[in-house]
């Protein structure tokens, strides 16, 4: 039997319009006591949609279906090959590093599935997702059957879920702690053990193409550089020199390990374990000038209260980093908090040149690749934005 679950009269309109999120809220009666599959129905008895329960998240269920089939196998099957089929489509040459699953994006809630070679990284984000792995790992398991599928469950959502944080080896044999991977020829390693996301920033693919395209001769400087992907693609692309400014010396010896990965001279790459803010303070305060510069922080807003303090820390960065452009440099300027839309990202990029009393042009707006395709029905899950701007 179902569980099933009536919205209060009047609440429906989310449901009927297709967003696949339940608000515990918007329901009459005591929220799903446990994670399982549920059936969301309207006050008038009329069914809206089937999909799984999160007890503990103020999401109280996530739909995955709004027609009258069955939520079984055969149809998180098809939801998963049809998500492999578009990156078939999408993914470039060269390339056996993606995201094959972006959750909501492809009518999968709650579930992320990078893929790096023959390992695939999955995040189960809520309790629902974690009920339903019976329906979605078969499906990544007939798509990829010689592959290691490692979950990983590290995350501050499932922390606020109830659930549990330890790793699981879900199929084959255990990955190593770095996992090679292919991005437009270029070799990357995915960091399974400590790294960040899945190991490896997937969704600035395309971008750092733009920048491999744009470097050739150029000197840049790649701050929140985790594990210097931006580096390796500007210096593939024949910059002069690259820069790379972390916080985290774990992060800065793995980004040399991906220049050794493509045969680039080390001499042309300096690595800095430092804050970024106070980097570029000294940097500005000794007048240096950079062709290329790169700002991709960590996501500074995650909810709707950080977005000003947020803001001010998106516009310090950028204002001290147009600061040090030569003239006709070229910015490339990174957001990934979801609270913050591109337009407000822009007016702070603008307050920024303001203040800088740098000019500065738009010469594209841009966000992630199509492996991360947005429902648009939940444009709530779009976070990524990245403006690249001319002095
Ligand atoms: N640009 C990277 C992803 C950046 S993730 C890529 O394309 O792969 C954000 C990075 O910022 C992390 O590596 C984190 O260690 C670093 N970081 C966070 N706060 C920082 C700070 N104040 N100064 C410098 N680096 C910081």
């Amino acid at each position: 039997m179902l569980k099933p679950l009536s919205l209060r009269p009047g609440r429906d309109d989310a449901a009927r319009r297709r967003h696949p999120w339940v608000f515990s809220r918007a329901l009459t009666g005591s929220p799903p006591g446990s994670a399982e599959e549920i059936e969301l129905r309207a006050a008038s008895g009329a069914l809206l949609g089937r999909g799984f329960a999160s007890p503990r998240s103020s999401i109280a269920a996530r739909l995955w279906r709004f027609d009258e089939g069955p939520l079984d196998a055969a149809f998180v099957k098809g939801r998963v090959e049809a998500a492999a089929n578009l990156r078939d489509r999408f993914v470039p040459p060269l390339t056996d590093g993606y995201r094959l699953v972006h959750a909501e994006g492809d009518g999968l809630p709650g579930l992320v599935v990078d893929r790096y070679g023959d390992v695939l990284v999955l995040q189960a984000t809520t309790a629902g997702t974690e009920a339903a792995r019976p329906l979605w790992l078969p499906a990544l398991g007939a798509l990829f059957p010689q592959a290691s599928i490692l979950q990983r469950n590290d995350l501050a959502s499932r922390h606020g879920e109830g659930l549990g944080l330890e790793d699981e080896l879900l199929a084959g044999e255990p990955p190593p702690g770095r996992v090679p991977f292919r991005e437009r020829g270029m070799t990357f390693l995915a960091d399974l053990s400590g790294g960040q996301k899945t190991g490896f920033f997937l969704d600035q693919r395309e971008n750092r193409h733009l920048v491999r395209g744009l470097a050739a001769g150029r000197s840049v400087l790649n701050l929140f550089s985790y594990s210097g992907a931006f580096g390796v693609a500007a210096l593939a692309g024949g910059a002069s020199r690259v820069t790379h400014v972390d916080t985290s010396a774990p992060a800065l010896a793995l980004a040399r390990e991906n220049h050794v990965a493509n045969g680039q001279d080390l001499a042309l790459v300096e690595t800095v374990a430092a804050d970024a803010f106070d980097d570029l303070r000294a940097r500005v305060a000794r007048g240096e000038t950079w062709d290329v510069v790169v700002t991709d922080p960590p996501a500074f807003a995650k909810k709707t209260p950080d977005v000003d303090r947020a803001c001010r820390g998106y516009k310090d960065v950028n204002r001290l980093a147009l600061k040090l452009l030569a003239p006709g440099g070229l910015l490339l300027a990174c957001s990934c908090s979801g609270p913050i839309s591109a337009d407000l990202f822009q007016k702070v990029l603008f307050a920024a040149s303001l203040d800088a009393g740098v000019p500065a042009r738009i010469l594209e707006r841009r966000g992630a690749g199509p492996d991360h395709p947005v429902s648009i029905d939940c444009p709530e899950t779009e976070y990524l934005k990245a403006f690249l701007l001319a002095r």
